[in-house]
């Protein structure tokens, strides 16, 4: 069952032999960007100041859509959501986005499958609004991960939030939000999206949007133990993305006690390779029935498994 792996390799073989579920793998959270912003990092880097943060360290890999299906074909992934960065300004979103519908529309191979999301600047309401519009048309099936402190978003201006909120809703996407722990260690991409920040999101969702906070929402599931916040989370997905440098391995187990049905497979690629990421979520001592649901069958349930229906880019 070739699947387009390179020579001496066979992804299949590969989730057999670790004892990976048989379907295979989605991930929930990888970027990509156009090959002029890997090569200009520097003048991107002034373009925007957490751009400039977190990728003025040419160490700080970037990744373009060929990296991705290469990435994907070496780990074994049958699906990923890619996003771009996060910019502040409307033009390098809208240019990004472009990148990204483009390579999902190339991606044809079923055993490779991008999934796009888009990137708007979420506090300038009329332009995300027209740009998640023209995306969800081209192909896209949800908006981020967004930034907002990077992005400017003032979570604080309810009346905002919901006007966002209402478009995201009324096109059916997926949010992905990055969201940081309020204690804790200092890291470039830490920021203040933590979990009472981000609680006006999940407020104005009215539980009608999936909500996919990165990197395990910051620590916002503990909360989930309150039966109201649980109440208001049905809709509330956490995804593992760059689990590696934040938490222990314990990580896996207890947010998959305290989020059931509801944590996702996330790299955050290139931050950290795919095969490296899946290794270490399939070594956290999951029971095999939550490791599959961890790395695909709750995406599935979400919706994450389809194709890009839409390649009229
Ligand atoms: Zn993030």
């Amino acid at each position: 069952m070739p699947r387009g792996a390179f020579p001496g390799t066979s992804p299949i073989s590969q989730a057999e032999a670790s004892g990976l579920p048989a379907s295979a793998p989605i991930d929930v959270h990888t970027h990509v960007v156009p090959p002029d912003v890997v090569n200009g990092r520097r003048r991107y880097s002034q373009a925007d100041v957490w751009f400039g943060r977190l990728y003025r360290n040419e160490r700080r890999v970037l990744a373009t859509a060929d990296d991705l299906r290469r990435s994907m074909r070496r780990a074994g992934f049958g699906a990923s959501v890619a996003f771009g960065f996060a910019w502040r300004d409307p033009g390098l979103c809208r240019a990004n986005n472009d990148y990204v519908l483009q390579a999902a529309a190339a991606s044809n191979d079923p055993g490779s499958r991008v999934l796009p999301f888009c990137v708007v600047p979420p506090g300038d309401v009329d332009f995300a609004a027209a740009e998640m519009e023209r995306c969800q048309a081209l192909g896209a099936v949800g908006v981020g991960e967004l930034f907002p402190q990077g992005q400017g978003w003032n979570l604080n201006d309810r009346s905002a939030v919901r006007s966002f909120m209402d478009t995201v809703r009324s096109l059916g996407l997926i949010l992905t939000v990055h969201t940081s722990e309020p204690v804790g260690h200092t890291y470039p991409g830490k920021d203040s999206t933590t979990p009472d920040a981000i609680w006006s999101v999940i407020e104005a969702a009215e539980g009608e949007v999936p909500i996919i906070l990165a990197h395990w929402g910051g620590g916002l599931a503990f909360y989930e133990l309150m039966p109201e916040v649980h109440q208001q989370a049905q809709n509330v997905y956490y995804d593992s993305s760059a689990s590696h440098l934040l938490y222990r391995p314990d990580i896996f187990r207890v947010m998959g006690q305290l989020a059931p049905g509801r944590v996702l497979f996330g790299s955050d690629y290139p931050l950290i390779r795919q095969t490296r990421a899946l290794r270490l979520a399939s070594e956290a001592g999951l029971p095999p029935d939550d490791l599959a649901a961890l790395l695909g069958g709750n995406a599935r349930r979400l919706g994450l498994n389809t194709p890009a229906s839409r390649d009229a880019v």
